[in-house]
């Protein structure tokens, strides 16, 4: 049994008010005048989710960054978070330095810390955010079309590469591995390309596991298939100078299946190409165009030359064997 698995099993019932139930990036909760509230949480627990090493001021950064991204996969604008936190400990050089991390990133967004919850435990930050946008306007994982293009934003795989260099198989110059490192424990949430992506996207996503298992949760509730091209991974701005210097399956497999990139992944009309370029100029964000939604089901990895791959590329599951 998987991590959805078990959601799905026992955490998931038909909604009775909220406006949809679980599923996508955020929860949404019906407000009145057409708007809704985007609600999603996401937990830092140390040793799974980061290094006991990482810095506290970048701890702090990325659990607001990673709760943003579910904001930004929706299209919401955010505007306040909760904080539970168990310390084993009260370190206030630590406490210092994490919060600073934290305000840091709230006043990038103009948002506020409204609550929370704080306890004597292992170490674990539990962020809840909050954003409010029109109902008609959210972007959901469910909407992809067949014939839509297949975009990610940023650069993928990145992470990857800094968690593989602290895990002794990679090894990076200095000035590399402090750029993936940053990528790695200081994403950036693409808040503003979700919100120019409004009534232009047909779907989203934001790309936490893996590419290509994110991607199969928009095909899988779209209730469509895709085909991936791969050129893009050989030369493009969707590759680092540092993933292009690696050897190509390894460079295809940390961008198909690395995770922790929180790029958004989405799809929209081939109509809509010019405002797709206009929304990644106006969030000064850069796209990628890298497949097609097909009415056949399933994902076709194509290879350079257009042939379908026959390697399986996994996602990141917390109960799967590997993970
Ligand atoms: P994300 O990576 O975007 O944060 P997850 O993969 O963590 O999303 O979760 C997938 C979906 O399942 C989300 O809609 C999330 O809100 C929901 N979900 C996850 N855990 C639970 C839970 N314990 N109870 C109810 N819903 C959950
Ligand atoms: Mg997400």
């Amino acid at each position: 049994m998987g991590e959805f698995d078990v959601i799905a099993q026992y955490f998931t019932r038909p909604p009775k008010k909220a406006l949809l139930g679980g599923g996508d990036d955020c929860a949404l909760l019906q407000l009145d005048q057409g708007m809704v509230q985007c609600i999603s949480s996401d937990m830092l627990i140390e040793g799974r989710h980061f290094f006991s090493t990482v810095s506290p001021y970048r701890l702090g950064v990325k659990a607001l960054a990673v709760n943003l991204s579910d904001l930004a996969a929706c299209g919401a604008t955010p505007s306040a978070f909760t904080l539970a936190i168990s310390l084993p400990e009260i370190n206030t050089s630590w406490l210092e330095s994490f919060s600073d991390g934290l305000w840091d990133t709230a006043d990038e967004y103009s948002i506020d810390l409204i609550g929370g919850d704080t306890t004597k435990g292992p170490l674990s930050i539990c962020i809840t955010v909050f954003g409010a946008m029109p109902a008609n306007e959210v972007l959901l994982r469910s909407g992809a079309k067949v014939g839509d293009d297949i975009y990610v934003s940023g650069t993928l795989g990145d992470a990857r590469l800094a968690l593989e260099v602290f895990k002794g198989s990679q090894s990076l110059d200095r000035e590399s591995f402090e750029r993936v490192r940053m990528r790695l424990e200081q994403p950036t949430p693409r808040i503003n390309l979700g919100v120019a992506l409004r009534r232009i996207a047909n779907s989203c996503i934001d790309i936490s596991d893996g590419l290509v298992g994110d991607l199969g949760h928009i095909l899988k509730r779209s209730n469509v298939g895709a085909t991936l091209r791969t050129d893009w991974i050989h030369e493009s701005a969707a590759i680092s100078q540092d993933l292009q210097r690696l050897e190509v399956l390894k460079r295809l497999d940390y961008v198909l299946s690395g995770g922790d990139d929180y790029e958004l992944l989405f799809t929209a009309s081939p109509h809509l190409r010019e405002q797709v370029a206009i929304a990644s100029h106006k969030s000064l964000t850069p796209v990628t165009r890298i497949g097609t939604v097909t009415a056949e089901l399933g994902l076709r990895v194509l290879d350079l030359k257009g042939e379908i791959m026959s390697q399986e590329f996994s996602s990141f599951d917390h109960f799967h064997a590997a993970s």
